[in-house]
């Protein structure tokens, strides 16, 4: 794994949240994308080499709709950059981690991504990134 390429958290309000976070860092977000299939909308802020992705539910089915009830807003997931994210996964279930994604899907922000299960990780929500780099 190279860097942590981003840290995910999850909020209520995104546009209220894009405001806190832009005055944290003295910069906007330089994208906001919405997720479909994990019912997401994401904004993403450059802090240095890594980044911080907020995530607010579109739907009550959402992942993060389902954090939020348990845990509330706060820090949702860690994610590592890899260069190769398939023999990453095959790397990591050789070694007994459980991924909740087995094969790598497109996720925001022009990546590659898979999570690996928290329950194999001290409670902590893993992603990894590979970016997809225009043939
Ligand atoms: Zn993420």
């Amino acid at each position: 794994m190279k860097k942590i390429e981003h840290i995910g958290i999850a909020v209520k309000d995104i546009s209220k949240s894009n405001e806190l976070f832009a005055a944290l860092f003295d910069d906007e977000p330089y994208k906001m994308e919405e997720v479909v299939s994990e019912g997401v909308m994401t904004s993403f802020f450059r802090v240095g080499e890594s980044k911080i992705e907020l995530l607010q539910a579109t739907n009550e089915n959402s992942p993060i709709a389902k954090f939020i009830e348990k845990k509330g807003e706060g820090i949702h997931h860690i994610a590592f950059g890899v260069d190769d994210i398939e023999s990453e996964i095959k790397r990591l279930e050789a070694k007994g981690f459980t991924m909740i994604h087995k094969e790598a899907k497109k996720g925001a922000d022009n990546m590659m991504i898979a999570f690996l299960h928290p329950k194999s990780t001290n409670g902590v929500l893993i992603e990894l990134c590979q970016e997809i780099v225009a043939k």
